[in-house]
């Protein structure tokens, strides 16, 4: 155990201590406790894992960045450096630093020369830049509905959304864990369309051993603040095709590019400044020494707090598909069932669990049915381009039940940051479900 981890467990200890415990299991200990919202004392008196985690290794490079006096990646060593390394760690062929994890998509639309009168399919749940990319690009998105097990895309349900007009396939590895990768990979072979995988939550997750983001022809990745890799803002792509990197090192690059002049026609025409700056880069090569512990650390806290959920009526953790050998765990995604909790609402349920100490979120509503997507159909550029007719058929078939009632009634997280801490948490966590779930009765009459 290293220093950090010792003094974090021990002080574990300490507290305990000054609760009150005994050694006994949280599971027995809770026998004897109320909930917080009906009076009885928290579950969790801890502390949550701080982010971002910074050091000497994030000062080091970002100092020698900042004296070198070159910020931008041209001529200059850092994103280059991020570039490779980011490649080996994800075992691919080519890796391209970007400002976001939208430029990243953008960049990969771009390259693609996707445009007005293209269809490109993507899942309901997901954050709603999925969805924006497309958008800005005058193409027509195309939603698949949820598979409410894993809260995935159901990938049985893409081939029937496939027209003449489709382009692109756009699946999301959300909360971290891949999609079907096997049931997406056939159906975008048999229809000859490329993959676009959104792995901005994904960042080192694996299919059978393999990292995501080297199935289809590029993968996106997010250094947003809040994602498993940090630098404030940033994005990346991967890919294992040549001519694919070099589109989009051009479309990132106001389409310029050693290889620029060589693009076909109708990918090299467009371009945007995408690029990331060196201090970005930098703060990326520190944060990813950090990487292999903190996946270890996600998984195991992950695989420990489903084997508790898993034993508790109405909690069920969002299924992993057979062919993943790891998830990222950005969000821990579990189903509440209000049936197994005496007809609780799932919001009072969170309210209950907040009072507990358990920070928990009901994540993203329903895509489908924001106004902000519904005004699409009202767009003048997207009546030019698809007409009255056009619209008013894509706004009627935009409905994705199953994503709605997994968005209203079902979802719940906890974020990547609750993984990280000590094993005692996940029992907290679970103990404070055990408490809400024998007092449900009392606490739904709230
Ligand atoms: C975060 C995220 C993005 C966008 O990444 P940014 O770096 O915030 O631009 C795209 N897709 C998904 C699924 C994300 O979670």
């Amino acid at each position: 155990m290293n220093r950090r981890g010792f003094i974090k467990s021990s002080s574990m200890i300490g507290m305990g201590a000054a609760l009150g415990l005994s050694g006994l299991p949280y599971s027995m200990q809770s026998q004897t406790r109320r909930s917080a919202i009906l009076g009885g004392k928290r579950s969790f008196n801890g502390t949550w894992h701080g982010w971002p985690v910074v050091g000497t290794p994030e000062e080091e490079e970002l100092l020698k960045v900042l004296r070198s006096g070159k910020w931008c990646r041209l001529g200059s060593p850092t994103a280059p450096r991020f570039e490779d390394e980011y490649r080996k760690m994800t075992g691919s062929g080519h890796a391209l630093a970007t400002s976001s994890g939208t430029t990243a998509l953008t960049t990969m639309l771009g390259a693609l020369d996707i445009g007005p009168g293209d269809e490109v399919i993507l899942p309901p749940y997901t954050f709603i830049a999925t969805y924006n990319v497309i958008v800005q690009n005058y193409a027509l998105p195309i939603f698949v509905d949820t598979d409410i097990e894993s809260f995935q895309i159901d990938a049985s349900k893409i081939e029937s959304a496939i027209t003449s007009q489709t382009r692109a396939l756009m699946p999301v590895h959300i909360g971290g864990s891949p999609f079907d990768v096997d049931t997406v990979m056939k159906v975008a072979s048999k229809h000859n369309l490329p993959v676009i995988e959104d792995a901005c939550q994904a960042h080192f997750a694996e299919w059978k051993g393999k990292k995501v983001g080297n199935f289809g022809l590029g993968g996106a990745f997010s250094f947003q603040a809040s994602k498993n890799l940090n630098s404030g803002e940033g994005g990346a792509i991967i890919t294992n095709d040549k001519g694919f990197y070099n589109k989009c090192y051009s479309f990132h690059h106001q389409g310029q590019g050693s290889d620029a002049a060589s693009l076909e026609p109708g990918s090299g025409t467009r371009g945007s400044n995408l690029r990331m700056t060196e201090f970005q880069a930098a703060i990326l090569l520190a944060q990813m020494t950090r990487i292999p512990e903190q996946i270890k650390q996600r998984s195991e806290n992950a695989a420990y707090l489903s084997g508790l959920l898993s034993e508790i009526p109405g909690i069920k953790p969002a299924k992993l598909y057979e062919g993943t050998t790891r998830s990222a765990f950005h969000l821990y995604m579990f189903r509440y069932n209000k049936e197994a909790f005496a007809g609780m609402d799932r919001s009072t349920f969170v309210r209950a669990l907040n009072a507990e100490g358990i920070p928990c979120s009901t994540g993203y509503t329903s895509l489908t049915k924001e106004a902000y997507v519904h005004n699409l159909a009202k767009n003048k550029h997207y009546l030019k381009i698809y007409g009255e007719r056009g619209m008013k058929q894509w706004l009627e078939q935009i409905a994705c039940p199953v994503n709605d009632k997994l968005c209203e009634e079902e979802a719940l997280w906890f974020t990547q940051t609750m993984l990280l801490g000590d094993r005692k948490n996940m029992d907290m966590i679970a103990d404070a479900i055990r408490k809400i779930s024998r007092e449900a009765k009392a606490i739904s009459k709230l």
